[in-house]
């Protein structure tokens, strides 16, 4: 791939690419944005692109995209999380290597993957390097949670602030990968535009199973009646009470989109949310109310019958 190719961000890191070989770019970047918006994809092809040695960047296919794909380029230095935290140890060790000089005669290119895990100290140690930039020395920053990271660290960095794409786009990036359109199109739609979460979805053959589940046991809710039954049949997913409620919600908004007369994030289910009998608004407050009931220790089967009564008792727009 190539950087414009990047779906919304091709343009804009084209300009940064184009800084950074001119030699007229603050030395860090950071990267903010959530979870699955191409954060970690583009500072990896961004640094990919500066490593390689041919010239169309990046090539693929010389030694020092090579190098660089296989993870073992000596002048690109990774750091993430291995346990909960990145300590003051690690960005030590970095900051070492950095010392250096570059082995293929560039820079040294540091990402730093969830740098919202850096522990105060270790933000500290990486601002003495930050606040003395050399210019053999590029920093990726890579956040969901800028705000944990000191502002003495953020004001030394340039910000670039990825979003999720609209579902249409992400669904395009996804046909690009090699993923038969309807399948992109449903996958874009339940990750709301999201490539990296679409992208594990897309794998988890389970998930689409427990998916299935959790929407047809919504469905077969009329009267009190069904309730007990229709609670049961999620009951062997136990412990992924997280997820059966990530795609509630999804149907729920998607419910209050088609019943609002807009289009639904998940198109290809259209005519199915049209068929449902819940009400969409009624279905996200008991999602809601049920996230906080797991959060104060009631039990799922308590809570997911307490959303089911609900939602028979008042939240059906038809029987
Ligand atoms: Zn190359």
């Amino acid at each position: 791939m190539k950087i414009s190719e990047f779906a919304g961000y091709g343009d804009k890191m084209e300009q940064l690419m184009r800084s950074v070989q001119a030699g007229r770019i603050v030395h860090a970047l950071l990267f903010v944005g959530p979870h699955g918006s191409g954060k970690r994809t583009m500072a990896r092809l961004f640094t990919q692109a500066m490593v390689c040695a041919s010239e169309r960047r990046p090539c693929g296919v010389c030694p020092a995209c090579k190098r660089f794909l296989a993870g073992s380029h000596p002048d690109v230095h990774t750091v993430r999380p291995e346990k909960k935290s990145i300590g003051v140890d690690e960005v030590r060790a970095l900051i070492d290597a950095l010392a250096l000089r570059p082995y293929e005669g560039g820079r040294h290119i540091a990402i730093i993957e969830q740098a919202e895990k850096l522990t105060p100290s270790a933000q500290n140690a990486l601002l003495k390097t930050l606040e003395s930039p050399s210019g053999d020395c590029m920093f990726f920053l890579i956040t969901d949670a800028p705000g944990a990271l000191l502002s003495t660290i953020v004001s030394r960095c340039q910000t670039v602030r990825f979003s999720d794409l609209s579902v249409e786009e992400c669904a395009r990036v996804l046909e690009g990968r090699g993923i038969e359109p309807a399948r992109a199109a449903q996958l874009a739609g339940m990750a709301q535009g999201s490539v990296g979460r679409a992208l594990e979805t897309d794998g988890d053959g389970d998930f689409h199973a427990l998916r299935e589940r959790v929407i047809a046991s919504l469905e077969a809710l009329r009267v009190r009646a069904d309730v007990a039954g229709a609670a049961a049949a999620l009951e062997e997913d136990k412990g992924r009470e997280g997820e059966m409620l990530d795609v509630m919600e999804l149907w729920a908004r998607d419910l209050m989109a088609v019943q609002s007369g807009a289009a639904p994030y998940q198109a290809a289910e259209t005519s199915r949310l049209q068929r449902s009998k819940l009400d969409g608004s009624a279905l996200l407050k008991g999602v809601l109310l049920a996230r906080m009931q797991l959060g104060s220790n009631v039990s799922w089967p308590n809570a997911l019958e307490n959303m089911y009564f609900n939602l028979t008792d008042s939240g059906l727009i038809r029987r």
